[in-house]
């Protein structure tokens, strides 16, 4: 197995960090360069064999958000497509996550194409070099440093993550999503469609403690008495506390939740925080700090079975 099979996106997008900011020598912006690291890629580590990635071009094919090809007539030259009708910071992370692809995955195969589901959700049934290509565009537009210096030691809200994506020009959305694989608070993010539940996504600590949302009938629908079930209220972007068993049956009543609810201009899409107060994880689960056999232990569980201790 070579070194570039064994990387996983957010090293490689670390390791892409410190390069870019030895060349910017200290004044490295915020939203990084993306067209510098594609200029940059050949001649590092990360680009052998390879001598251009060609400048993104836009195409015009509604089912295909990104692409990324190698030249069939020449070995050592890739390129980069993408949708051109998308939103500018959709663009962004798709040129990101096909330069995820370019690092992590180019070996495997001469072209990459990439819908809309496979790019910027993160969602855990995606496959598995989606997901990676995902994690490496998210790690590279935001840098974990950076977002551990913003979001470090102070109440977060909507604002607050909204300027936060501003300044890595990245959308709200991915912003979120990477504030709740990045955070330690216990936190739940929903993306609702149409009134129902598309993508869900739990903080590791959420995970750890067991915080789970009320499951309705499938697909997910919005709990009663919360803000994603109010039709009035389009925007609570402050947070609204409420015991976390409106939401999360399994917490005790005296654990507190803050709602936050942001809905698009469309009205039928809405995105749904919830910030839960931290628990100690259950007593009874003592594997809690270690991810593998927290995974055996959630195994136990699907099957019925209590785990030995
Ligand atoms: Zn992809």
């Amino acid at each position: 197995m070579s070194t570039a099979q064994a990387l996983t996106g957010s090293t490689a997008a670390n390791n892409i960090h410190k390069w870019m900011r030895a060349w910017h020598q200290g004044s490295a912006p915020d939203a990084i360069d993306l067209d510098l690291v594609r200029q940059m890629l050949p001649d590092t580590p990360y680009g052998q064999g390879v001598r251009e990635i060609k400048a993104p071009m836009a195409h015009g094919l509604a089912s295909c958000e990104g692409m990324l090809v190698r030249n069939p007539q020449d070995d050592s030259e890739w390129g980069i497509f993408f949708n051109g009708k998308s939103p500018a910071e959709r663009q962004r992370f798709t040129i990101a996550h096909e330069l995820g692809h370019f690092v992590l995955h180019r070996g495997q195969r001469p072209s990459f194409s990439c819908d809309k589901e496979s790019v910027y959700s993160g969602a855990d049934r995606m496959r598995d070099i989606e997901r990676e290509a995902d994690d490496f565009a998210s790690n590279l537009l935001i840098p974990g440093d950076l977002l551990r210096d913003a979001i470090s030691e102070r109440r977060i809200d909507l604002h607050i993550l909204s300027a936060l994506a501003k300044r890595f020009q990245v959308s709200f959305e991915s912003l979120c999503i990477r504030f709740i694989k990045f955070t330690p608070q216990r936190a739940i993010l929903i993306y609702w469609d149409n009134g129902f539940a598309k993508y869900e996504w739990r903080s590791s600590s959420a995970i750890k403690t067991r915080a789970r949302i009320r499951r309705t009938d499938d697909p997910q629908e919005p709990l009663p008495e919360t803000l994603s079930a109010d039709p009035d209220i389009a925007q609570e972007w402050n947070g609204i506390d409420m015991p976390a068993d409106v939401w999360c049956p399994e917490e005790s009543s005296d654990i507190t939740l803050t709602e936050f609810k942001h809905t698009y201009g469309a009205r039928d899409r809405v995105l749904s925080l919830l910030l839960l107060e931290s628990a100690a994880p259950r007593s009874w689960d003592l594997s809690w700090q270690d991810e593998e056999s927290f995974d055996c232990y959630d195994k136990f569980i699907s099957n019925d079975q209590l785990p030995e201790r």
